[in-house]
């Protein structure tokens, strides 16, 4: 069962109502339906205006109201169903002139509901329309929610034919029998209250912008998307001006544990927003900004995930006093600031704030693929952390998730970074479209950086041309500056000579534990120091990728054939020997190098000698470093990798 509720822009005209119906019909080959509309836009603005008039000037205005019904029905049906359907609608309108002029604006959701639960039946389609003031009871202001729910869940249940339920947003009524209404923007909540008290699939909020963005656009040009937001956010947001949602709606939904979607009629495929279960951080980041009228004063509204930093709002008031924006009060509450001003200032308070919380140089959104050891090191570091960095979505999967990208394409700005913690070996196929979409990228999967040259130097160009990092540091030596050292050399025309490095942590722990061979393979095996097959370890392949990646940095074209292995046999491993992954200059070699990864017997003069357990070494040697540059130190730990990639997304 999917709740859909669609917006009075949505079913404005029967252009819009055709788009509606598509949705309504990718919904319904995922199972059963609940469609709640609200009035076509204005017309509740409207009928209130109908019921303050004079009766003499009642009749041309009602008049306006009943054509505009009539032309959608003009435009949507033909033949005897259109003038059935006209029918309905006279109906309705005649019901309209026979009400109390105070129940004039309860109407609205009742002609869109009756158009299109006939247009379904038209189009053959088993659909029917139920009586929101029959199911939902309002006391005074109070929904009596275990009525409701009993008599939602009742109505549907008599009929387990209709595939699609046409509900009229807005309206209920009280134990007298006496239509109520929900108040302004009521239709959301009524789809709320359907959702909770049928324990809805999914419960989607359609409307004419693209989910809860982080402020209105309308206000702000470079407002963008939310694409994740907990219950208590949102209700937030609502509450305190936000229009995409109206606040009570996030209740039943919240107590029923169903995430609300609000997503865009007129770009169906943006994946909006998710209002959900999400927690709240320890240091709050920005989540949006929303503001309203009160008498002669505005309120903005800013809103955070968790508490926000004491600091903050004195920053934010000299922010804005260098605006030159005149402040009543700047109130920090938890996990939210208040700004009161006077009306007519609003705007320009808003777009300084909006630049405050979301378009400073150093706010960063992280979209995070893998959450392995490393993955989970780096979100616990971001938790911990100022909120410098606003992680705003995680994926869940450890590979490629097709939702995860489109969401990331949608809502990624140019200072998003994606990071990739997987070890996916076909991960690397997203990392040129996320750089084309300005998408930085970071990566600690060197399965991904080790893919054929071409393919590697792609990703650097469309880097370079779309003015993007791709760093991954990370990959050889986890948190030891190796990459970086590398690329000093190649960005200020040194010339490099010989790299030697012990990058192999699994084999270099084997072979100085002390151990016979195979007592110390079990060992590692043990503390899950190799891969899932040792064989990869001893056969080299991991010091292979490891290899490619140290080459190419060095700015030579590296294939996989360009490198001569020579595996470890157990039975032959002598003591005193390392496993040295190197590059030679060699002007006779194809590439001008030689690289070999292979066990070398090495003296107490060696710099190899000295790395124990699973430390690992670099050795660099140059034309402006005669003596080599020798990085070394511990070459393995989730932490100690996710503090890499941090300082990836960061420096
Ligand atoms: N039609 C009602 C209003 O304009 C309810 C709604 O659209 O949600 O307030
Ligand atoms: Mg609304």
């Amino acid at each position: 069962m999917e709740v859909l509720k669609f917006g009075g822009t949505s079913v404005a005209n029967a252009t819009a109502i055709s788009r509606v119906l598509d949705i309504v019909d990718s919904a319904r080959s995922r199972g059963k339906v609940v469609l709640v509309c609200s009035a076509i836009s204005g017309c509740t603005d409207a009928l209130i205006a109908l019921s303050g008039m004079e009766p003499s000037e009642r009749e041309k205005a009602g008049k306006a109201i009943l054509d505009r019904h009539n032309s959608i029905v003009g435009r949507l049906f033909t033949g005897k169903e259109r003038k059935d359907v006209s029918q309905i609608v006279l109906e309705t309108y005649k019901d309209l002139l026979d009400a109390e002029a105070e129940d004039y604006q309860t109407f609205g959701e009742l002609f869109s509901t009756r158009i299109i639960a006939a247009k379904l039946r038209c189009d053959g389609i088993s659909a029917l329309w139920l009586d929101s003031r029959d199911l939902i009871r309002i006391d005074g202001v109070a929904v009596d929610k275990e009525l409701t729910y009993r008599r939602i869940s009742k109505a549907i249940a008599d009929h387990p034919e209709v595939e699609v339920f046409v509900v009229p947003g807005f309206i209920g009524s009280d134990a007298t029998g006496r239509v109520r209404t929900l108040g302004r923007g009521g239709s959301d909540y009524t789809a709320s209250l359907f959702a909770a008290a049928l324990g809805a699939d999914d419960l989607q909020i359609w409307t004419d912008v693209p989910g809860i963005m982080t402020t209105n656009p309308k206000d702000v040009r470079s407002a963008r998307t939310i694409p994740q937001i907990s219950y208590d956010a949102a209700f937030m947001l609502a509450a305190c001006g936000a229009k995409v949602l109206y606040a009570p709606a996030v209740e039943p939904a919240k107590e029923a544990g169903i995430n609300i979607r609000i997503l865009d009629t007129f770009h169906p495929d943006h994946p909006g927003t998710v209002v959900g279960p999400f927690p709240r951080r320890e240091k709050g980041g920005w989540v949006g900004i929303a503001w309203q009228k009160r008498g002669d004063e505005s309120q903005l509204c800013l809103v955070a995930d968790g508490p926000v930093d004491p600091a903050v709002p004195g920053d934010l008031r000299s922010k804005l006093e260098r605006s030159n924006i005149v402040l009543r009060a700047v109130t920090a509450v938890d996990d939210h600031i208040l700004v009161n001003l006077s009306a007519g200032d609003e705007i320009e308070a808003l777009r300084t704030c909006h630049y405050f919380c979301f378009e400073t140089d150093d706010s960063v959104d992280v979209y995070l693929a893998g959450e392995g050891k490393v993955g989970q090191a780096l979100l616990e570091i971001i938790r911990n952390t100022d909120n410098r960095i606003n992680v705003r979505l995680v994926s869940r999967h450890e590979v490629e998730d097709e939702e995860f990208f489109s969401q990331m394409f949608a809502a990624a700005s140019g200072k998003s970074v994606f990071v990739d913690c997987t070890d996916s070996e076909t991960i690397y196929k997203w990392y040129v479209p996320a750089l084309e979409a300005g998408i930085n990228v970071v990566s600690s999967n060197r399965r991904a950086l080790s893919v054929p040259y071409a393919e590697f130097a792609l990703m650097k160009r469309t880097a370079r041309r779309m003015r993007r990092f791709l760093r991954y540091e990370t990959t050889v030596g986890a948190a030891l500056p190796i990459l970086d050292s590398i690329n000093m050399s190649a960005n200020s025309a040194d010339e490099i000579l010989s790299i030697e490095a012990v990058v192999s942590c699994t084999l270099n722990f084997i072979l100085t534990s002390g151990l016979p061979f195979e007592e110390a393979l079990k060992k590692a095996q043990d503390i899950g120091l190799t891969e899932k097959d040792p064989r990869m370890d001893l056969g080299g392949r991991d010091a292979l990728r490891k290899l490619l990646i140290l080459g190419r940095e060095a700015g030579i074209p590296l294939e996989e054939e360009d490198v001569l292995i020579e595996p470890v046999d157990g039975a032959q491993v002598q003591p005193g020997q390392r496993f040295v992954a190197s590059i030679e200059k060699d002007p006779s070699a194809p590439k001008g190098y030689r690289a070999a990864i292979r066990l070398r017997t090495v003296g107490p003069d060696d710099p190899a000698w000295n790395v124990r357990g699973t430390d690992n070494m670099i050795s660099i040697r140059s034309a402006f470093h005669p003596s080599p540059l020798i990085i070394q130190g511990a070459g393995e730990g989730a932490k100690m990798a996710a503090s890499s990639v941090l300082n990836d997304i960061l420096r």
